[in-house]
């Protein structure tokens, strides 16, 4: 479904993304680790075409994202309603739940597929109170961003994504501004959705979650994929010195 090759990324002389080449299958999750500053955020940016990557596509189910072909072979760069149009295929979920703080959890939920699909509002309201149920919140359409905890706020984030019926659903460190406490919850939800068949790339240094959600771990160091493969396999017995340095260091 997802297809990477060859893509490259400097931010001026500082080459970020060194070739990267990915696949992910319909259905599959796959699990992206790696040091700090690895590129693993600009991976992801460059998926939903938050960054135009250098050099190199991404593919998703056939589209180049940020380009079309014109039939003759050519490829043709995209720009405004219409890459937004294709980047509503990807939904992305950050570390820092990114809701609107001056909007409900309802109206967070319903503002994209109303304003960018084009979604009458009773139809993305109805969709909504689903979504919310799904992520264990039903009833809190009506609270604000602050009066909720940061699982909660993560859970509303990732209704919020699926809201848009995105094909494959980007996770950056989905975890990693929660409280201890409150990680499981998110994780849930996640391993839910990864059982019902979504397709996904998730940045995550929850070691235990990608061995036990992941079809594909994926290793990043300098841009460049360094390990690939079964989790089992990466996970427990990385072959690269950095992966395995970083894996003794978080596990
Ligand atoms: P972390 O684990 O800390 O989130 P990461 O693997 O996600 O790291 P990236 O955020 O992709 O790493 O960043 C890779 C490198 O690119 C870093 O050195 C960062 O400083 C640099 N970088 C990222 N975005 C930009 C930008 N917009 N302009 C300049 N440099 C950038
Ligand atoms: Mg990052």
């Amino acid at each position: 479904l997802v297809r990477i090759r060859g893509l490259k990324k400097s931010f001026g002389a500082h080459r970020v993304l060194d070739g990267i080449d990915l696949d992910v299958r319909e259905g599959e999750v796959t699990v992206l680790l790696g040091p700090s500053g690895s590129g693993k955020s600009t991976l992801l940016r460059c998926v939903n075409h938050l960054e135009r990557p250098d050099a190199g596509f991404v593919e998703i189910g056939g589209d180049i994202i940020g380009y079309r072909h014109d039939g003759g072979g050519k490829l043709h760069e995209l720009h405004g309603k219409t890459v937004t149009r294709q980047r509503a295929q990807v939904g992305m979920v950050f570390q820092q739940f990114n809701l609107f703080p001056h909007l409900t959890v309802l109206e967070n939920l319903i503002e994209a597929p109303v304003s960018v699909r084009g979604l009458a509002k009773a139809d993305a309201v109805n969709r909504a109170v689903d979504l919310l149920a799904r992520v264990g919140l039903a009833g809190r359409e009506g609270s604000y961003p602050r009066h909720l905890s940061g699982g909660q706020q993560q859970r509303v984030a990732i209704a919020r994504a699926l809201a848009m019926e995105p094909r494959v659903l980007l996770f950056d460190e989905p975890t990693s501004a929660l409280d201890p406490e409150l990680v499981g919850e998110v994780l849930a939800v996640i391993r839910d959705l990864a059982h019902s068949g979504m397709t996904m790339i998730v940045v995550t240094h929850e070691i235990g979650f990608a061995r036990e959600v992941a079809d594909t771990a994926v290793f990043l160091d300098g841009g460049r994929i360094v390990e690939s493969g079964a989790p089992a396999a990466v996970l427990d017995h990385p072959t690269h010195d950095r992966a395995r340095a970083f894996l003794s260091a978080v596990l």
